[in-house]
């Protein structure tokens, strides 16, 4: 219905910029005749074009019918037409005007907007892929990617974590749909690949509600192996490197079991992450559905929540802010860090290739969280000091990928290195602090370089 009130609504404002058109012509007749000596008669004077709008408005507005012309008649010697241009001149403005402010309001409840230029693929090549969590930080990205190369793309999602602004560039596009929905219900649609991100990722939001976090990533996770194994989907699940907990073994590769607290603060995270690999194993084993497995590494870039309490935007929002810089413990636990746009050449990488895995997808370059306040500090400059607060429970002390797996199947390595990525994502957030108002549109993509697109998104 939508859809057909949408291709209505276009052709009547093509129908309306064609009158537009036509009228200004007349107008513009009209007014050059008037000028080569027309409206020589009665009260109607000729409208000079090149006085400036408003008096020209006021003048075509006091156009009066001459005394004795009927300049609606059907036939009107020369002379009575010269002396009726002043009132078609003002018809013809005062229609102008209504068509404007028809075209005005039509545009407007249309939602007309351009879009970034996608390939185009014919039904042959052109997949359908739902994304879950498609509205959070990683997904949107992941969306863009596969929205540009031409895919069918629906983004299931319930906005918990998430936010319609991280895809509005894409919200009308025929290529695209979004499904207000929360995973852990059942979802049917014909779709051949399933990316699944759903699932609160940063640790104040996996806290926040634990038994929903452990729900979303088992009962959810059931949900989409289901609907996978059903339409016969290729089904690829987001996990994590907190599978391997706090780990003994360093770097983590894909064959170390892991060293999880079940019961601690993180375990509703961990060990549910744990379940939905397990599911996917399962479901592959008994039921041959197609699935890929990423433990994904820490990863930070521009549309990370704001508050999301993980390092990586606390510490930028506290120097941009002039704020204390807060590390946790001693600033002597690691973390690795990855740019999305690596990542999500990771999971498409990952999902078109002949592996299930579990593949971690992650830069290998370590820091130690003190280290990386000072990065941060230097990269915004100002006046920002540290402080250390208490260590938080279970927290890992060391992190870092062993990549090799995606190297050699996927022929994946990271390329953006932290003095790249910082600025970037350090420019988004600068970008968030200072929006104002609603009317800022989420032009700012990391993935895509808006130059070279001509038809830059409306806003
Ligand atoms: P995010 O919070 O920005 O995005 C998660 C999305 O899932 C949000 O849009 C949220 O609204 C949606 N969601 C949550 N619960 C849902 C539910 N019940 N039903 C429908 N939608 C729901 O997080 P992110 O950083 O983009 O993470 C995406 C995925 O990648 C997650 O599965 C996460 O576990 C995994 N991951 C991320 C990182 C990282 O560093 N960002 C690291 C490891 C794993
Ligand atoms: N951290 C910190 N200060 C903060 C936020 C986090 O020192 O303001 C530490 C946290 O204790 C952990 C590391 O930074 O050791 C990474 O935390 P994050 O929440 O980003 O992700 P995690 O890898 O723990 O899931």
């Amino acid at each position: 219905m939508a859809v057909r009130w949408r291709t209505l609504s276009v052709l009547m404002i093509g129908c309306a910029s064609v009158l537009l058109l036509l009228l200004l012509n007349s107008y513009m007749f009209v007014s050059s005749h008037a000028m080569n000596g027309g409206g020589g008669g009665g009260r109607a004077e000729p409208v000079n074009p090149a006085l400036p709008l408003p008096r020209r408005r006021k003048m075509a507005a006091r156009a009066e019918p001459p005394d004795g012309v009927d300049c609606e008649a059907d036939e009107l010697d020369e002379h009575e037409e010269l002396r009726c241009h002043g009132v078609w001149l003002a018809e013809a403005r005062a229609d102008l005007r209504r068509l404007e402010q028809r075209l005005a309001a039509l545009t407007k409840r249309a939602g007309v907007k351009s879009f970034p230029r996608v390939k185009f693929r014919n039904y042959r090549d052109r997949k359908r892929i739902l994304v879950t969590g498609g509205a959070g930080f990683v997904g949107s990205h992941l969306v863009d990617r596969l929205m540009l190369d031409g895919y069918e793309v629906i983004v299931l999602d319930n906005l918990y974590t998430g936010r319609k602004r991280n895809i509005e560039q894409w919200l009308g596009h025929e290529n695209f749909e979004m499904a207000m929905h929360d995973v852990i219900n059942q979802y049917y649609a014909e779709v051949d690949e399933i990316y699944h991100l759903a699932s609160p990722a940063s640790p104040p939001h996996y806290m926040a509600n634990p038994v929903k976090t452990i729900k979303t990533n088992t009962i959810g996770t059931i949900n989409m192996l289901g609907l996978a194994k059903r339409v016969g989907a290729r089904l690829l699940i987001a996990s994590t490197s907190e599978v391997y907990g706090d780990p003994e073994v360093h770097p983590q590769p894909e064959t170390y079991w892991g060293h999880v607290n079940p019961i601690g603060p993180r375990a509703c995270y961990d060990e549910a992450k744990r379940v939905a690999e397990t599911l996917a194993f399962a479901y592959h084993k008994q039921s041959n559905v197609s699935v890929r497995v990423a433990r994904i590494f820490n990863t930070y870039g521009p549309r990370m929540h704001n508050n999301d309490g993980r390092v990586v935007s606390n510490f930028i929002l506290q120097a941009l802010q002039n704020q204390t810089l807060t590390i946790y413990g001693s600033g002597e636990q690691t973390r690795s860090f990855q740019y999305v746009s690596d990542l999500v050449e990771g999971l498409v990488a990952l999902m078109e290739s002949n592996h299930t895995g579990p593949v971690n997808l992650g830069n290998p370059v370590e820091h130690t969280i003190e280290e990386f306040a000072h990065i941060i500090q230097k990269t915004v400059g100002g006046t920002s000091q540290v402080e250390y607060l208490d260590a938080v429970e279970d927290d890992p002390q060391k992190r870092k990928p062993d990549i090799r797996r995606a190297e050699q199947l996927l022929g994946w390595q990271p390329k953006v290195p932290l003095s790249e990525g910082i600025p970037k994502t350090v420019e988004y957030f600068r970008h968030e602090l200072q929006r104002k108002g609603h009317n800022e549109r989420n032009l700012f993509d990391p993935l895509v370089d808006w130059s070279h697109i001509p038809n830059k998104l409306g806003g």
